[in-house]
């Protein structure tokens, strides 16, 4: 890899595992210091110890719900304080809960949108502010997903979550525009991670999944790395408030392949 991202500084959210940690190695292993966020402390320290070591400091651990505003705000600022800055963010984490829509749960609709929904406001909010004050021209990227636009039977919560998040995108990409943030979101198809334990594991669910996407396999975490690092890099600088699907075609009606005529 290039050495593109020298003398940047990163926050992920939701780094312990997945894509976030495949995220966090990526911009790591182009320069970047990268802050990492997640809830546990020990998963975090774990992810820390494969990433490339950065020049004159440590990849800083930001512990915390990313979900709850006193949360946010301190590891904001720590993870600022100890890069001595910040120009990108990337709003990661995220995740779903299944159930038929006629039996969900209140907690669970309203846990999965604190997460994937106010997880993404708070600390958009928190590092705009500071790129404000600082007259920084920084770059959000948020994860999204292919269900920002694919309704998700029985994941309510997840689908509407998504949704709002590509209308963020867009909101804040507008507002800010003319102070130089930007803000894109990247949408992932089926990526192979821990959040997909329950298909990877068993054959006949991971080859239904695969004849499903026109590229007929599932993506892997570093395959939406390459999106997010391009979406916070110097190669994108006149794109805001996009989302880049990535996705294997899996947004492309891939019946239509099939049934033309
Ligand atoms: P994952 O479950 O492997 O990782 C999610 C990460 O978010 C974990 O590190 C988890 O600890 C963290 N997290 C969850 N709640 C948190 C909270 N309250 N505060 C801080 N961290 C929290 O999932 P993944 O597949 O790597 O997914 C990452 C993102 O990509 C999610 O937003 C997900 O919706 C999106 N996505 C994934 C896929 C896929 O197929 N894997 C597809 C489309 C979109």
């Amino acid at each position: 890899y290039s050495n593109r991202f020298a003398g940047k500084k990163v926050l992920v959210t939701g780094a312990s595992q997945g894509i976030g940690e495949a995220t966090a190695l990526r911009f790591a292993e182009e320069g970047a210091q990268v802050a990492l966020n997640g809830r546990k402390e020990d998963k975090l320290i774990a992810v820390r110890e494969k990433l490339p070591k950065v020049s004159g400091g440590e990849h800083p651990i930001a512990t915390g719900d990313i979900s709850k505003e006193e949360d946010v705000r301190r590891l904001m600022r720590e993870s600022i304080e100890a890069m001595g800055g910040l120009d990108v963010l990337v709003c990661n984490a995220g995740y779903q809960i299944a159930s038929p829509s006629e039996d969900i749960k209140l907690e669970d609709f309203e846990g999965v949108m604190a997460v994937n929904v106010t997880g993404v406001m708070l600390p958009c909010r928190e590092a705009i502010k500071y790129w404000l004050e600082n007259g920084i021209q920084g770059a959000i990227i948020v994860n999204s997903s292919v269900h920002q636009i694919i309704p998700k039977p029985h994941y309510l919560g997840y689908s509407a979550s998504k949704g709002a998040v590509g209308n963020i995108v867009r909101t804040l990409a507008l507002e800010y525009a003319s102070r130089g943030i930007r803000v894109n979101a990247v949408a992932p198809g089926a990526i192979v991670t821990p959040i997909n334990m329950s298909w990877i594991n068993d054959p006949v669910q991971y080859k239904n999944v695969s004849d499903h996407i026109p590229m007929k396999r599932p993506g892997e975490g570093r395959e939406i790395a390459d999106a997010v690092t391009f979406l916070a890099a110097e190669d994108s600088t006149y794109i805001t408030g996009q989302t880049l699907y990535v996705d294997g075609g899996l947004t492309l009606y891939g019946d239509f392949e099939k049934n033309w005529s």
